[in-house]
């Protein structure tokens, strides 16, 4: 026998709203989740867009994921008004080029960074590595004394010599690391 329908829900769901509210299966939300890790970047912004346009709860809470209000202190009185600015949540860093959080409360110490970039002689990597990139994170530690930091004069051990709080305006190029 079916479950019935509670025909006295809440007064502010559409019938569309409704029919999609139930909850999918196991199998159903783990294929989901496959698909989401696989399927093309423009596919799932072009699937995304679609479904904030069509779904309001979907771009309420998508908004809240991607947007941050911007606080504005020059004028307490225009709180009632309606009048808010908008910009990213997600920003990259420009010093250490990390993903960040905009909207949370700036930490003083949470960027740290080399103030100009690593320097190393490509010569002296390309009897064995003539075929990979030479600056990686196990090469800064195999051979630290072939990579200098004009900065601080650091070797390929030292992480940073800088530290301070994430400026906006960085492009990505690493993935989020959670
Ligand atoms: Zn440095
Ligand atoms: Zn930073």
């Amino acid at each position: 026998m079916p479950e019935s329908i509670d025909l006295a829900a809440d007064a502010d769901s559409t019938p569309n709203s409704r029919r999609g509210s139930e909850p999918l299966t196991d199998a159903a939300l783990a294929q989901l989740n496959i698909a989401i890790d696989t399927v093309s970047e423009a596919r799932l912004r072009e699937i995304l867009t679609g479904v904030v346009d069509r779904v309001p709860a979907v771009a309420r809470a998508v908004f809240s994921e991607l947007v941050r209000t911007v606080a504005d202190d020059s004028d307490q009185e225009s709180d009632q008004e309606g009048v808010r600015e908008y910009a990213p949540r997600w920003e990259v860093c420009v010093n250490c080029d990390e993903e960040y959080d905009a909207s949370k409360e700036r930490d003083e110490g949470e960027c740290v960074y080399h103030a100009a970039q690593i320097e190393y002689d490509p010569r002296d990597f390309e009897e064995w590595h003539f075929y990979e990139p030479v600056d990686t994170p196990d090469n800064r530690s195999r051979y630290p004394g072939k990579f200098s930091w004009p900065c601080c004069g650091g070797d390929g051990t030292v992480e940073w010599c800088e530290e301070g709080v994430h400026e906006p305006g960085g492009m990505s190029k690493k993935q989020p690391r959670h």
